[in-house]
C-alpha cells in the first residue's frame, strides 16, 4: 500500500514553541477516532443522563465535546445516534432527546449550507443588508478578541477559546450577542474569529449560529433578544467556577463580586467594561428599530401584497 508522504511536525522549525501557543489545545483534546470513541463513552457513561440541565453550565463538563471529532469526521453522527439508542434503550430520558435534537441542529445547519452556499458571507435575511452595523474601534475588537472586554463571561468565553479551541455553547451565545448587540458589530467579523480559532469551527454551524445570533438567520433569535452578560453569568454561572477558571485576575474574588468587578474598589489587571450595558443596548434596539421602519416603508411602496 502506498504511504501518504507528509512532514512530520518536527520538522516545522518555524512553529512557534516559545511560549507554547497550542499547550492548552494538546492537553484538551485527542485527536483522531480513538478519541473521539473515547469522548463519546465518556459522556455516555457520564453527563447524558443530566444532559437537559448540565449542558447550561459552564463550570461543569456537562456536554459531549464531541464537535471537533463530527467536525473532522472522526466519528459520524449516525454513530453518536445509534449508540445513544444502544445505551438509553427506553428512551426514558427526557435529557437523550434533548441531547439528539442537538445532533439536529447540525444537520439543519448543513441543510441551511447547502441551499445557501453563501452562508458564511450573506444575510440569510437580505433586509438585513441594509442594518447599520458600526465598525468597532480596533481596541474593542481586540478587548473582545483577546477576553478584556471587563465583562467577565465573555472575557473567559473568548480565554476559554483561545486557550482550548473551543468554549461552551451557552458562552459563545453571549459572548456573540455582545459582540454583534452591545459593540454593533458586523457578525461577520466574529465569524471570522470563531473560524480562525475553534478546534470544532464548520462552514454550516459557524455562519448559521452567528447568523441565529444577529438575527439575520433562518429561524434566528429575534434581534431584540440581547444576552445579558452580568444576567447570565449569574444565573449560569452562580458560584463563579468558570470565571476563576479562566480569569486568574478575578479568582480571589467571592461568589457574588465576581460577576461585576467594576463595582469593587480594589481590581487589579482586570479591565474596566469596554462599554455600558444599559446604553449600548438602546442603541442597539434604536439602530434595529430603523430597520424595522424601513422594511415597512418598503412593503408600503411595494404595495400589499395579493395571496390567492
Ligand atoms: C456563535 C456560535 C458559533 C458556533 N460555531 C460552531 C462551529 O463552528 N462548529 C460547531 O460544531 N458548533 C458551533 N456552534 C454550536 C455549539 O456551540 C457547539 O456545537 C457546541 O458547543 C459543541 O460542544 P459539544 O460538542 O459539547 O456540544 P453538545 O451539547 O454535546 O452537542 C452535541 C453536538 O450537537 C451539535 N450541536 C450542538 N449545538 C449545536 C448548534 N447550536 N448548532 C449546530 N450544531 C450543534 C454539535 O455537533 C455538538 O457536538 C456555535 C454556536 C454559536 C452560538
Amino acid at each position: 500500500m502506498k504511504q501518504a508522504c507528509s512532514d512530520a511536525l518536527t520538522e516545522w522549525s518555524l512553529l512557534p514553541v516559545s511560549p507554547d501557543w497550542s499547550g492548552g489545545l494538546a492537553e484538551t483534546w485527542e485527536p483522531g477516532e480513538a478519541g473521539a470513541q473515547s469522548r463519546l463513552e465518556d459522556f455516555l457513561d457520564g453527563p447524558a443522563e443530566d444532559y437537559g440541565t448540565g449542558r447550561d453550565i459552564p463550570g461543569v463538563e456537562g456536554t459531549s465535546r464531541l464537535s471537533p471529532h463530527l467536525r473532522f469526521g472522526e466519528i459520524s453522527p449516525f454513530r453518536v445516534w445509534h449508540e445513544l439508542r444502544r445505551h438509553f434503550p427506553r428512551e426514558t430520558t427526557p435529557d437523550v432527546g434533548i441531547f439528539r435534537s442537538e445532533l439536529g441542529w447540525r444537520e439543519f445547519c448543513w441543510q441551511l449550507l447547502y441551499a445557501n452556499p453563501q452562508l458564511a458571507t450573506r444575510n440569510y435575511r437580505p433586509d438585513f443588508d441594509r442594518f447599520e452595523w458600526q465598525q468597532p474601534t480596533a481596541a474593542e475588537l481586540e478587548a473582545w478578541e483577546q477576553g478584556r472586554t471587563g465583562y467577565p463571561l465573555v472575557d473567559a468565553g473568548m480565554r476559554q477559546l483561545w486557550q482550548t479551541g473551543w468554549m461552551h455553547n451557552r458562552v459563545r451565545m453571549a459572548a456573540a450577542s455582545f459582540l454583534v448587540k452591545n459593540l454593533l458589530a458586523d457578525w461577520r467579523l466574529g465569524e471570522a474569529w470563531f473560524w480562525d480559532t475553534l478546534v470544532d469551527a464548520d462552514a454550516a454551524s459557524n455562519p448559521a449560529n452567528w447568523q441565529w445570533v444577529a438575527g439575520s438567520g433562518a429561524d434566528a433569535s429575534p434581534y431584540f433578544r440581547i444576552f445579558n452578560p452580568v444576567t447570565q453569568s449569574k444565573k449560569f454561572d452562580a458560584d463563579g467556577r468558570y470565571l476563576r477558571e479562566f480569569i486568574p485576575e478575578l479568582a480571589h474574588m467571592d461568589r457574588r463580586a465576581i460577576h461585576e468587578p467594576w463595582k469593587q474598589p480594589d481590581v487589579q489587571g482586570y479591565p474596566a467594561p469596554v462599554v455600558g450595558l444599559p446604553e449600548s443596548r438602546e442603541r442597539a434596539l434604536a439602530t434595529y428599530q430603523r430597520l424595522r421602519e424601513d422594511r415597512q416603508s418598503q412593503d408600503n411602496v411595494s404595495g400589499p401584497e395579493i395571496s390567492g
